[in-house]
């Protein structure tokens, strides 16, 4: 899940108009960041579900640092802090909240493979709903994401605009960027 958590980011947005946009958009795929370099490193890895080709959604995902319960909270109190100290004490809990997010969105999709401790250490049972199985529900799931979150923006930045007497149409241009942006990361993500 990729576009889904743009979609998300957009809604915080529209609800916490004084975090910038990007820092959103950032927060909201922070634990994905940090995933790519430990796959170079092979120590999180993916593993496609036999018979399948490894596309959207057909992977077992041992992302066992960054996507265990543990890890998203420790990361997204980091990704927090690391602008809160510039951008104050909101800004740095409304950008840990977001990248936290993330591991509640993967939650629904992944397929039960997100541990609960580092590494997952102890052995715990592994979390996940699994949406994945299901591809056209994880699909609209995001898909609904991303609308949601175009919508609310749209509706905040427009207010913003009429507030400030101001043409709104910067916020129809930057909300057709979010829903455009978010369907070709949803395209890309599902047939790439
Ligand atoms: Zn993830």
């Amino acid at each position: 899940m990729i576009a889904g958590h743009f979609g998300f980011a957009a809604i915080v947005k529209s609800r916490e108009p004084r975090v910038p946009l990007w820092s959103l958009m950032l927060a909201t795929v922070w634990l994905d960041i940090v995933f790519i370099p430990l796959f170079l490193a092979g120590i999180e890895k993916l593993e496609p579900i036999p018979g399948l080709r490894g596309g959207y959604g057909q992977n077992i995902i041992y992302a066992d640092y960054t996507h265990s319960l543990i890890g998203a909270l420790v990361l997204s109190a980091a990704f927090g802090l690391m602008f809160g100290w510039r951008w104050g004490k909101r800004c740095a809990f409304v950008l840990g909240f977001v990248s936290f997010s993330h591991w509640l969105l993967d939650l629904v999709v992944h397929r039960h493979d997100m541990p609960v401790l580092p590494g997952n250490w102890g052995n715990l049972p592994r979390l996940g709903f699994g949406l994945w199985q299901v591809k056209t529900g994880s699909i609209l799931a995001e898909l609904l994401l991303v609308i949601l979150g175009t919508w609310c923006y749209w509706r905040a930045a427009r207010a913003a605009s009429l507030a400030a007497h101001k043409g709104h149409s910067r916020a129809i241009v930057t909300a057709l960027l979010i829903l455009l942006g978010g369907v070709a990361v949803l395209v890309l993500d599902v047939t790439g």
